[in-house]
This record gives C-alpha cells, structure tokens and sequence, in this order.
C-alpha cells in the first residue's frame, strides 16, 4: 500500500505525488503556491474600495 495519490497543483495544473517529495503541496513548488496565495489576496482587496463607489455614481447618473 505504497501508492500515494496523484493530484494536480491548482496554479500550473502540473501532475505531482501526494507525497514528501513536494512539500508545497497541492502545489508544486513554492513559486506556485505564492502564485496562489497572491490572487485570492488581489481579489480580497479588490473588494472594498473606489471600483465599488464609481460603480454606484454611475449607475445614479443613469437614473
Ligand atoms: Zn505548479
């Protein structure tokens, strides 16, 4: 019972072991996991903010 399971690393979809050979894993490396890391963090500040505001000033104007 030696198989480990093979996944794909979410950021460059590469095949990898689940295994100690990747200790990044589910990614592949450490580059893809602060690939990763760094878009759903883009997209959390992105939240709040001017796009949100300019959105709505916009949409009273059309009114
Ligand atoms: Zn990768």
């Amino acid at each position: 019972m030696s198989n480990a399971p093979e996944i794909s690393c979410p950021t460059c979809r590469k095949s990898i072991v689940w295994g100690d050979d990747y200790p990044h894993r589910p990614f592949c490396s450490a580059r893809c996991k602060q690939i990763d890391f760094g878009d759903w963090a883009n997209e959390a500040h992105s939240i709040p903010g001017e796009p949100v505001m300019d959105a709505e000033l916009l949409d009273e104007t059309q009114h």
